[in-house]
């Protein structure tokens, strides 16, 4: 068995692996690690579905031909010395990862700094939590998450602000939840314009209007002023600017559009509660105010001394596995190493411990600047490391076109079918999480050991050793003559140590001596004091804390009369990111199967749209396709799209082909939760299904989105020709690739069934039929089909109607739980003991309990 990390989310779970010889693995919980304690969320329990090679970039490839790794090696390297010898070495710049380790992230930001001399690099963290470390920055002179996890369980109060925690970090909720449990007494406060399934366990839910954050954080300093709660010795003895916050801080709550009743009731738990713990997540961050509302937050728990004890503080929760580690390497553009800036001492003190020929002296391009500087053509060559910015980037059709017309543009990557893969056209086969050694640190400061299980397929190579083949072949061996991970991990040990003597917070200088076994073996520890600020020692060269002025002030893009909806973009339960793992997995794709636009039903109604209907979402920038989904928990004028559909898996469901580019001046962090649209019915004539063993060659149709099945794909389709064209079209592009005779049944069924076997089947009709799916799937998985069989699928049946899958543990439908609540299941205890439902992993428990309060709305009525 295998003790590793999950490779998703900022929570950093311990996993137990245990390879099975055959290239899988069971996954199981690390009942020891500090984070989980033997928890997992949906996710990183599906993690063993997610190992497979289908998909894999195996061979280092250019222009689409397998090459040899010295052949592309010297590929790159010669690129990037012609290049900046021409150009100079501002022309190039890396994109990296908070998914790479930080062994690999150190070497990409030790050879672009220090050796090819320019801080071009940016990390797709810059799109997660880059205004927290601005903020962090500004209030504390460092970037430092003064607390732990255990702090939401000891608080009195937690507030969430901008966070679905239940959603987005599952494992932490469960920890909230369970604390909520034990202790009553205890208050959660969600902030967010969307009622999501965080709300769940909250005794209050302020759905503010989106942007307003700074407004409500600056009336409660002012409040929390005018009540006398005021840490007056804290204030005095360790911060300061609190007049100037103070001033910019008075305004107008009105523009929070929330009942004022409700504003009252927080503002009074949070000046009566001394332990509370302010969570906060993209929700703030993604925010052209994203480091002023990190900022107002922080003013608060200053002004109450609020910090660095038990059961208090601010928190930034990170949304990848290794933003935090990237932020001690030093990833960002804007930062060097160790907690490191540009100061001149600082860029002097790594030059001199990387013995550097050529530092980067000034900070680099942001993410969306710097890709704006590859469409210009100032950026010639490009590095792109473990990150999809064509499908995840804002504006992204622009980072598109950017990538395909730059001179060199490089991607190592373990996955095949990626947008951004498809749009380079070096490619470097990178190991996977299952092949990958190193370490990440977790959003609470814990550095985890993350540990191969599986062997390195094809000639796929982890990305530090890529990274130092290209700089030996730029002569610089001696820098980067690693023999593997652990010399790397030593080396950014001694870094953060070197010349610090305490005055920066990220000193892991102990670990710079440890011997390979020692690393091999590494526990899970927490980096710097248990808890920082508690005796007012901040990094500000004085050491005292700074309150920051933050007027509040509108998003930069503000709807109209052409664009009157405000779009935002997140996360789904079961789905991480591009969906490049999570899609291989057969029982995360049944949770939500397809590209949604969720809005509140007055806004279609007025647009004439239905649940079930295919819309177009359209901006500025792009559009997108997606299927309508009523939903009251969104505020009127608001809409609310997944982030995670690519152009691998759907017809165009990649929103951020729509998002604007607007950032955040301080941070640089893009505003991907406020873009002005408007939303209009897509005419289609025909919804369909198709289920099929082979991939298709899906014609150019309106609307499809491909998900996952047990050995097949299932397509979810519609278009806008006439319904017996889209058949003839469908039926061809089916046989094309499914060996066996065509089959007309009755309802539009469709099939190919060869030998026997059905290889693929469709349903094509006027309306939508959502069953069909649940319907067709049973068939696939029975081997050669009865008289009986076919006849049930060609002629119709009684096939179940799931209603879509609610538990991924262990399979369990909707329309199940539904049952045993209709059978007397009246408590999570009691849904869990009828069906399984909830009693594993836990992501599910807020869907199951919202089934049950509508059960019980529905026999109260
Ligand atoms: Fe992985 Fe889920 Fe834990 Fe996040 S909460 S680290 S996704 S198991």
């Amino acid at each position: 068995m295998v003790h590793t990390t999950c490779p998703y989310c900022g929570v950093g779970c311990g996993i137990v692996a245990g390879p099975d010889g055959r290239g899988g693995a069971s996954i199981e919980g690390d009942k020891e690690h500090p984070a989980n304690r033997g928890r997992l969320c949906s996710k990183g329990a599906a993690l063993g579905e997610t190992l497979s090679l289908e998909d894999r970039l195996l061979y280092p490839e250019i222009d689409g031909r397998r090459v040899s790794w010295d052949t592309a090696l010297d590929k790159v390297a010669s690129g990037l010395r012609e290049i900046i010898a021409k150009h100079g070495p501002d022309a190039v710049a890396f994109y990296v990862s908070g998914q790479l380790l930080t062994e690999d992230y150190y070497a990409a930001n030790k050879l672009i700094k220090g050796f090819l001399g320019t801080a071009n690099i940016d990390t797709n963290s810059r799109l997660c939590m880059a205004s927290s470390v601005a903020g962090h920055k500004r209030a504390f002179g460092s970037d430092t998450v003064p607390g732990r996890y255990e702090d939401f369980e000891q608080a009195d109060l937690v507030v969430l602000v901008g966070s679905n925690l239940a959603w987005c970090h599952p494992v932490l909720f469960q920890r909230l939840e369970a604390a909520k449990r034990e202790r009553p007494q205890m208050k959660v406060v969600v902030i967010d314009p969307r009622r999501t399934e965080t709300c769940d366990i909250a005794d209050l839910h302020l759905a503010l209007a989106p942007g307003s954050d700074v407004a409500l954080f600056n009336a409660l300093l002012v409040e929390l002023k005018r009540r006398g709660v005021v840490a007056s010795d804290f204030v005095e003895g360790h911060t300061n600017g609190l007049d100037a916050a103070l001033a910019a801080a008075i305004g107008n709550v009105d523009v929070c559009d929330l009942p004022l009743g409700d504003v009252a009731i927080f503002f009074d738990w949070f000046c009566t509660t001394e332990k509370t713990v302010t969570l906060y997540s993209q929700g703030v961050n993604q925010s052209s105010a994203g480091t002023d509302k990190v900022n107002a937050i922080l003013n608060c728990h200053l002004l109450t001394g609020r910090i660095g004890r038990l059961g208090t503080g601010p928190f930034s929760i990170t949304g990848q596995p290794n933003a935090m580690g990237g932020r001690e390497v030093g990833a960002l553009s804007n930062t060097l190493a160790a907690h490191m800036d540009f100061a001149l001492a600082d860029v002097e003190r790594v030059g001199r411990f990387w013995k550097s020929p050529r530092m980067a002296s000034k900070p680099g391009l942001k993410a969306v600047d710097l890709f704006e500087a590859v469409g210009r053509g100032e950026i010639k060559a490009i590095w792109i490391m473990a990150t999809n910015p064509v499908a995840s980037l804002p504006n992204a059709d622009a980072v598109r076109a950017a990538l395909q017309s730059c001179e060199l543009s490089i991607v190592s990557e373990a996955i095949r079918a990626s947008d951004t893969v498809d749009a380079c056209r070096v490619r470097l086969p990178a190991l996977a999480w299952a092949e990958k050694d190193g370490t990440v640190t977790s959003s609470e400061r814990s550095i985890s050991r993350q540990r191969p299980f599986l062997p390195p397929p094809g000639e796929a190579r982890q990305d530090w050793w890529i990274l130092s083949q290209v700089a030996r072949r730029l002569g610089h061996s001696a820098a980067f003559g690693w023999n593997g991970v652990a010399d790397i991990f030593r080396e950014h040990a001694a870094l953060s140590a070197f010349e610090n003597n305490g005055v920066r917070d990220f000193d892991i200088g102990e670990q710079a001596v440890i011997d390979d076994d020692a690393y091999e073996a590494l526990q899970p520890f927490t980096w710097g004091k248990s808890r920082f600020f508690s005796d007012g020692a901040f990094y500000h060269p004085d050491r005292r804390a700074r309150f920051v002025a933050t007027p509040a002030r509108a998003p930069l893009n503000a709807p109209d009369t052409e664009r009157p909806l405000r779009l935002n973009t997140g996360r789904m339960r079961d789905q991480w990111h591009t969906m490049t793992r999570t899609g291989k997995s057969v029982r995360l794709a049944g949770h939500r199967a397809e590209p949604t636009v969720e809005m509140n039903p007055g806004d279609a109604a007025t647009r004439g749209l239905q649940n079930g209907d295919i819309a177009e979402v359209a901006s500025s920038w792009g559009r997108a396709a997606l299927r309508v989904q009523l939903s009251d928990a969104m505020r009127p004028g608001e809409i609310f799209v997944p982030m995670h559909w690519t152009a691998q898996v759907s017809r165009a469901g990649r929103i951020n082909g729509a998002v604007n580019p607007a950032v955040d001046p301080v941070s640089g962090q893009p505003e991907l939760k406020h873009t002005p649209v408007d939303t209009m019915r897509i005419d289609v004539q025909w919804h369909g299904t198709i289920l099929a063993r082979r991939p298709i060659m899906l014609p150019d149709i309106a609307y499809w989105t491909r998900i996952k099945g047990s050995g097949f794909d299932a397509y979810l389709l519609a278009g806008e020709e006439p319904l017996a064209a889209a058949r003839q079209k469908l039926s061809a592009a089916i046989r094309a690739t499914n060996p066996g005779p065509w089959l007309d049944g009755e309802a539009g069924v469709g099939t190919v069934i060869g030998d026997g076997v059905l290889e693929a089947a469709m349903i094509l009709g006027e309306t939508r039929d959502e069953t069909a799916r649940d319907r067709l799937t049973p068939f696939m998985a029975m081997g050669r089909l009865t008289v009986e069989q076919r006849n049930v699928l060609l002629h119709g049946g009684d096939a179940a109607d799931r209603g879509g899958e609610i538990c991924a543990c262990f399979g369990v439908s909707t329309a199940s739980v539904t049952a045993a609540i209709a059978g007397g299941a009246t408590s999570l205890d009691g849904v869990g003991a009828a069906t399984k439902a909830g009693a594993n992993c836990g992501s599910c428990r807020p869907e199951i309990r919202a089934l049950l309060r509508a059960a019980r709305t529905r026999q109260a009525a």
